[in-house]
């Protein structure tokens, strides 16, 4: 679930809380099963399925692993996960609504495992989408990968954010503002913000340190960043109604990168190698499409 923007000063000087190994190996398990629920959202994502039904799967899916899910009851969220269709940013709540195809619908999922969280966010095509519809997504979900490339120690959050900005507006695109990525682990929302743009000066920016767990989510507008917020009190949209993706990663700051926590990981690959989902800033952009 994405955070709201706030220029506090009360935000700004909140501790940065750093995880322990142990800690971190919580928020993997919470993170594993969120990909898992978002790739089975995605397969579920069908012309005819309600938007409640998808939320009962997840729910199911993330109680089966003895997990919470993370949303429900947060700030009053009246259900299990967010569903965005089409001009929806974030924060849509499943309910009657049925998709059709050529909708695009963004799943934000949370899930909370010994006490830690996991958040990340997808979007899925409904049937056959419009080019433009999946161009949006895949500059998107490339913009998270740019974004994710950058978070290793010694570098800032204003170097994700630059990294995300700069790829969704080299393609046209425009990422939001009114809402960003932010710390996670033991609170959904923990210091420091994410946004997806630059905000101030670079070395303002709190640095990345091992130990500190981030969820980054560009959320990108195909005509516009500004949104407008329904009168159901959650769900964000385009104020232009042009199309919007949004995919999250959560991820660990690691010694000399980051290990991704919302990524699939085989079953014993980790233990094998538990460099293996380290990221690197060079070498990462030919895996774009490893990333959702
Ligand atoms: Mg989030």
């Amino acid at each position: 679930m994405t955070g709201r923007k706030s220029r506090s000063r009360h935000a700004r000087e909140r501790r940065i809380s750093l995880k322990s190994a142990e800690e971190i190996a919580r928020m993997r398990r919470a993170g594993q099963i969120v990909a898992l629920v978002l790739e089975r959202l995605t397969e579920a994502a069908v012309p005819g399925v309600a938007t409640a039904e998808l939320d009962r799967i997840a729910e199911a899916t993330i109680r089966s692993f003895g997990a919470t899910p993370s949303f429900h009851g947060l700030y009053g969220y009246p259900a299990n996960i967010c569903t965005s269709i089409n001009d929806e940013v974030v924060h849509g709540i499943p309910g009657d609504r049925v998709l059709a195809a050529g909708d695009i619908v963004s799943f934000d999922v949370g899930a909370t495992a010994e006490g830690m969280i996991g958040d990340g966010a997808t979007t899925a095509a409904v049937g056959e989408v419009t080019e433009e519809a999946r161009r949006l997504m895949r500059i998107t979900r490339e913009s998270l990968a740019k974004g994710i490339g950058q978070a290793r120690p010694g570098n800032r959050v204003a170097d994700i954010s630059a990294a995300i900005q700069h790829h969704a507006e080299e393609h046209g695109y425009h990422v939001v503002r009114k809402l960003v990525g932010h710390g996670v682990g033991h609170a959904m929302h923990e210091p420091p913000q994410v946004p997806n743009f630059v905000d101030g000066r670079v070395d303002e920016s709190p640095e990345l340190v091992e130990g500190m767990t981030l969820a980054i989510e560009p959320m990108v507008g195909q005509g516009t960043w500004r949104v407008v917020q329904d009168d159901d009190g959650w769900t964000y949209r385009t104020k232009d109604g042009s199309l919007a993706a949004h995919f999250e990663h959560t991820i660990a700051i690691n010694g000399e990168g980051c290990e991704i926590l919302t990524r699939r990981q085989a079953p014993g690959r980790r233990q094998a190698d538990a460099t293996a989902v380290k990221v690197r800033a060079e070498g990462w952009g030919g895996d774009l499409e490893d990333v959702r």
